[in-house]
């Protein structure tokens, strides 16, 4: 009889978007070879999870300044595979290396054991331990995919774990770069292993037997990831799309908001889970918005030099949808007032696009773009702004512009996304020690920060004796339900006045001694 190896023929061929050249050529792995992976990492994350925090922690840092000294050549595969731009492959790394600096410094702290209180129970001790879960599935998208599987594996390797990493299928080289800085940083071949392949492989590894599943991906294949582990009841975090809004004030610097919307929404041609993907513009600033904007975003250079601005889209698919949305927001009334249009290649390229006149029956104001467009919306008060900015299924973030501080921590109470940044877009995810993640169709769980730490271990609770008795006073007594006992504990612990305390607590004393 075949086995499944011999049965699985297909490859998998990573490809330049701006050449068409092969990167690199990896197996699609089936659920044989995958269940193979997740045991061979559970056999090295028993010896991993011995190892002291201090030790885990100095291991990571190994990990960081091998990212570090190979940057570059990490940088031109990310490039190589996805056809970004050198500057923005090359920041892969660096967020990557504070990520892991800030794991080294704080793993082993965080993930020390806790006294806890002890309650009404005085004579006893109580911890609680983090655990952890033993063997993670990272499933990582192409749009950081070195950032996202380094942080997706750096994490749970942190805590205890041994992860199991299944890149997109557009970037299993860059995959391969972190299972290797990994082997060397740890010492150790198994702990984080490569699981290539395309979607059939992603949901082989939620049956795999894995104990948490890490996704990062879009919000329509985040419900087919939560659906398939429902039937393990495997817990799951997922990191998934945005449709952000940035909201300009009428006291806001004009200028820099339009500076900032332009990178906000072209960064990485637009191709960031908080990419900016609509702009609610107060109307008393709107035109003189709307023409820097259009100014700004004429000096965007698109191309496929390492040192343009903005690079290609990730393949047609990618392309189509941009071209799609754009079209059927100008047949609903839309005005394109730059761009618009499909730039020739080799690439997927399309020019940065500046669109007004939008609403909210638009695609292009409701569905993840994922491309270099920006929708501009004139609204007529701060109250208008944040209803529109709510109105949408995704949350993950949103900025506010204004020179009022006291302003813009009123709407940023109001919003309903997982990070609000003011003056500024995108950067919260380069500040390691705050938590990301989303609301709605933007995934729950988070990364990074203490909270994201916490994703990747159990915490478990433990009782001790501090002063060992006989038996304890609540336990069953010979005709009795204990009410007596009861009545005194609660006048004792919250009885109004002391004497009656006193005397509750002489009480329960005497009844112990009997
Ligand atoms: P995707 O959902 O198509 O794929 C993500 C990963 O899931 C890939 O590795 C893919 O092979 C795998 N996969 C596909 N089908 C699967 C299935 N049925 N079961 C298990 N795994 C499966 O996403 P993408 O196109 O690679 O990435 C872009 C999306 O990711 C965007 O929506 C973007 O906003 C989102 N994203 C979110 C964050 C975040 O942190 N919130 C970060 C980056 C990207």
């Amino acid at each position: 009889m075949e086995t499944e190896g011999e049965r699985r023929r297909e490859r998998l061929s990573s490809r330049n978007p701006l050449t068409g050249d092969e990167v690199g050529d990896f197996p699609i792995m089936g659920p044989e070879e995958v269940r193979g992976l997740v045991d061979t990492a559970r056999a090295a994350q028993a010896e991993w999870s011995r190892r002291s925090l201090e030790e885990r922690a100095a291991a990571l840092d190994r990990v960081r300044r091998l990212t570090a000294e190979r940057s570059e050549e990490i940088a031109r595969v990310i490039r190589a595979e996805t056809g970004k731009v050198l500057g923005e492959a090359l920041f892969e790394t660096v967020v990557a290396c504070d990520y892991l600096d800030y794991l080294t410094r704080t793993a082993p702290k965080a993930l020390l054991a806790r006294r806890a209180g002890t309650g009404w129970l005085s004579h006893r001790r109580a911890r609680v331990v983090y655990d952890p879960f033993g063997v993670v599935g990272a499933i990582t998208p192409w749009n950081y995919p070195f950032t996202i599987s380094m942080s997706s594996v750096g994490t749970p390797v942190a805590a205890g774990n041994a992860v199991v990493l299944k890149p997109s299928e557009y970037t299993p080289a860059t995959g391969q770069l972190v299972i290797e800085l990994f082997a060397e940083g740890t010492g150790m071949e198994n702990l984080v292993v490569l699981a290539t392949g395309d979607g059939g492989t992603g949901e082989a590894l939620i049956e795999a037997g894995v104990d948490k599943i890490a996704f990062t991906g879009s919000a329509e294949t985040g419900k087919k990831v939560m659906a398939k582990a429902a039937g393990s009841l495997t817990p799951v975090v997922l990191e998934l799309g945005g449709k952000d809004a940035m909201i300009v004030c009428e006291d806001a610097d004009i200028e820099r908001a339009a500076r900032g919307a332009v990178w906000g929404a072209f960064y990485g041609c637009g191709q960031v889970c908080m990419s900016v993907e609509r702009a609610y513009v107060a109307d008393g600033v709107y035109n003189q918005f709307v023409e820097a904007v259009v100014a700004e975003a004429r000096r965007v250079r698109t191309s496929d030099e390492p040192e343009a601005m903005v690079g290609s889209l990730i393949a047609p698919f990618q392309l189509e949808k941009v071209e799609s949305q754009v079209r059927d927001a100008q047949t609903r009334g839309a005005r394109v007032l730059l761009g618009g249009r499909p730039i020739k290649g080799p690439g997927h390229f399309y020019e940065p696009t500046v669109v007004v006149d939008v609403d909210h029956g638009m695609d292009l104001m409701r569905e993840e773009t994922f491309g270099p467009v920006l929708p501009i919306m004139r609204v007529r008060d701060e109250k208008e702004a944040v209803q529109l900015a709510n109105d949408s299924p995704f949350g993950l973030d949103a900025s506010i512009w204004t020179r009022d501080p006291a302003r813009a921590r009123r709407i940023a109470g109001q919003l309903r996304v997982g990070s609000v940044v003011v003056n500024d877009h995108l950067i919260n995810y380069t500040i390691p020690d705050l938590p990301f993640g989303g609301v709605g169709h933007s995934g729950f769980g988070r990364v990074h920060g203490l909270e994201g730490l916490r994703e990747f271990v159990r915490p478990k609770a433990w009782v001790e004796d501090r002063l060992a008795l006989k038996r304890e006073p609540y336990w069953f007594e010979e005709g009795s339900s204990g009410e007596g006992l009861v009545r005194s504990l609660l006048k004792f612990r919250h009885g109004q006045g002391t004497l009656r305390r006193v005397g509750a607590a002489l009480g329960m004393l005497r009844g112990m001694k009997r």
